[in-house]
């Protein structure tokens, strides 16, 4: 073997054992690389999940003691009446302000409780949050609550975003918040003859299988006010309502909004009765 020829073979080899090593290092890296990714996107996300639970948290905790502050307000007898009515103000002035800023954070119905001194002083704003049930009393009927079920065409199992109302055609659907619509939809699958309305505090709601249609989109309307009416269009077995409720873009639970603003409607008339009764009594 030549000089030249040793030379040319080392290379060869030095070169065929670099391409080994680097096809070797390259997985070995590649795999690190995707390990450290995966890390990296495990740690990104976990402060991201853990902040928006955090920030409710802290947000629900705000609210509660902004309604102590208020409470300890309302019974305290401070001597100084003007400082005392200017600070009571000033509470009342924020009252909604905080309302609105918490109605924009909370993901469903869980945290709803927090709010119920506030909306002893803001009441109305219930009407532009989706508390109330759709059909009229009595119309109705619970068929299939919001969860996994077995789809009664393909018996598969399959999450429910929503849930059905069933009735008889042609019962009336009523909005249950003040809002807009946005979608009026005549799909022969899915939702069939549909509306979607856009409410104030990042919600939505959907009316499903519906037979007629009494608003357009674009159109503003009342809470309770009459939008279509029961039927049997796309997907659909039986006359029923599916009613969803999308709050912050994510499909929640409806149940517990049905007779929501009534029940707390209803907490909030008794205080009233009670305090006028003991206004009644002093001279
Ligand atoms: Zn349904």
């Amino acid at each position: 073997m030549k000089s030249f020829e040793i030379v040319k073979y080392f290379q060869k080899n030095k070169r065929n054992n670099l391409l080994k090593a680097l096809k070797t290092v390259n997985k070995k890296q590649l795999a690190t690389i995707g390990f450290l990714v995966s890390l990296t996107l495990f740690y990104l996300s976990g402060p991201i999940l853990r902040l928006s639970d955090e920030t409710l948290e802290s947000a629900s905790n705000t609210m509660e003691s902004n309604a102590e502050a208020l409470k300890a307000n309302l019974n305290e007898v401070i001597s100084d009446t003007i400082v005392h009515n200017k600070e009571r103000q000033y509470l009342l002035l924020n009252i909604e302000e905080k309302l609105v800023a918490y109605l924009y954070q909370i993901p469903d119905y869980s945290y709803f409780t927090v709010l119920e001194p506030y909306l002893e002083y803001a009441p109305n704003i219930l009407e532009q949050i989706p508390s109330a049930v759709p059909l009229e009393k009595g119309d109705y009927w619970l068929s299939s609550e919001y969860g996994i079920r077995q789809h009664p065409i393909s018996n598969k199992e399959k999450k429910h975003f929503g849930i059905d109302l069933a009735a008889t055609l042609n019962k009336h659907v009523y909005a249950s918040a003040k809002g807009t619509v946005v979608l009026v939809l005549h799909s022969k699958n899915g939702y069939g003859t549909h509306i979607i309305i856009t409410h104030r505090f990042g919600f939505q709601t959907l009316y499903g299988h519906l037979n007629k249609v009494l608003v357009k989109e674009g159109e503003t309307i009342a809470q309770h006010e009459l939008i279509g009416t029961v039927g049997n269009t796309g997907t659909s077995t039986g006359y029923h309502l599916h009613y969803e409720i999308i709050k912050n873009g994510l499909k929640i639970d409806p149940l517990h909004s049905l007779r929501l603003k009534q029940k707390i409607y209803e907490r909030l008339y008794i205080k009233t009765k009670r305090y006028g009764t003991e206004e009644k009594r002093d001279p």
